[in-house]
């Protein structure tokens, strides 16, 4: 008994051990990542049901380090604890509106592009680091929509209006990101000005079975649609999601029914 003990108790430490140094590792590549220009982004396409088109898309990052891709659940919270999400959310930034001003210019319907944004980079410099993007690249302002999520806004709520008020004087547009998955009640969205709300995927995979998920999901329509404030579903992956959220009334719709996350090229492609 004594040994196995001793035994249970190395594993411990050499699982310990290799969360460690996993994560020694991970910080140490992305340190190198940006210099390295190892990120990347992908591009899902959004579409509008009104309109029935294409009518922007959400910037994703992916990070091809040396030892494959990484998605950005692994690197992000990361990033976020180390500070790097500074220098890797302003690449993002600039990155997605150098992108979204090349597309614009060649097309005829306005596309717009979504950036997400972490609680980390939500301060009040982010107004001038926006502003010099705008200026750098000539994207069209009224095409940037930034993605906040509730959490980000609540941990301030005075500093957050005046933040997003600050923002939308730029004249861009501001989403909220996994609507109804935090603590946000709505009383708050008649003090944020907000453009968007992005329906977390968590309500539409129950749709249309789960009729609290279709009893959530068209109420969080209706209640934007009288605020003024458009409606976007995440996570769309079947033809009942799409043509529920259609007659609920939704206005965007993002998801694997339509495009899963696209390199800029194959996003280039899907525009022609
Ligand atoms: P998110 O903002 O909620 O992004 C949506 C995620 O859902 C993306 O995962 C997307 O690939 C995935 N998705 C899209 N359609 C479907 C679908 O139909 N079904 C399912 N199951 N999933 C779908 P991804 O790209 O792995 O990104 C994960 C999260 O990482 C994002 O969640 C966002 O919070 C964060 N993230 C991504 N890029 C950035 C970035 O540039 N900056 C920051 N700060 N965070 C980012
Ligand atoms: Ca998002
Ligand atoms: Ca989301
Ligand atoms: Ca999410």
């Amino acid at each position: 008994a004594k040994g196995q003990g001793r035994n249970n108790f190395q594993c411990f430490t050499s699982s310990m051990n290799e969360k460690v140094s996993e994560r020694l590792l991970l910080e140490t590549g992305l340190r190198d990542a940006l210099l390295r220009d190892e990120f990347e982004l992908y591009y899902q396409p959004q579409y509008d049901f009104a309109r029935n088109r294409l009518s922007g898309c959400e910037a994703l990052i992916r990070w091809n380090s040396p030892s494959g891709m990484v998605m950005p659940d692994r690197f992000i919270p990361l990033a976020e604890e180390t500070g790097l999400i500074i220098s890797i959310g302003a690449w993002v930034l600039e990155e997605a509106c150098r992108q979204g001003e090349l597309w614009n210019r060649d097309s005829v319907e306005p596309l717009s592009v979504a950036v997400n944004v972490s609680a980390v980079q939500f301060r009040p410099e982010l107004v001038d680091e926006v502003r010099n993007v705008l200026d750098s690249t000539g994207f069209d302002p009224e095409l940037l929509v930034l993605e906040v999520t509730e959490s980000v806004l609540m941990s301030d709520v005075d500093s957050s209006v005046l933040l997003l008020q600050q923002l939308r004087d730029l004249g861009i547009r501001i989403a909220l990101d996994d609507f109804g998955t935090g603590y946000a009640s709505l009383a708050y969205l008649k003090r944020f000005v907000l453009d968007k709300l992005k329906i977390d995927r968590a309500f539409i995979m129950g749709i249309p079975e789960d009729r609290d998920d279709v009893a959530i999901t068209s109420s969080i329509i209706d209640i934007a649609r009288h605020l003024n404030i458009m409606t976007v579903a995440e996570g769309v992956e079947t033809e009942a999601h799409c043509e529920f959220l259609r007659a609920a009334g939704c206005n965007l719709a993002q998801g694997y029914y339509f495009d899963k996350p696209l390199s800029a090229d194959e996003f280039t492609q899907r525009l022609k």
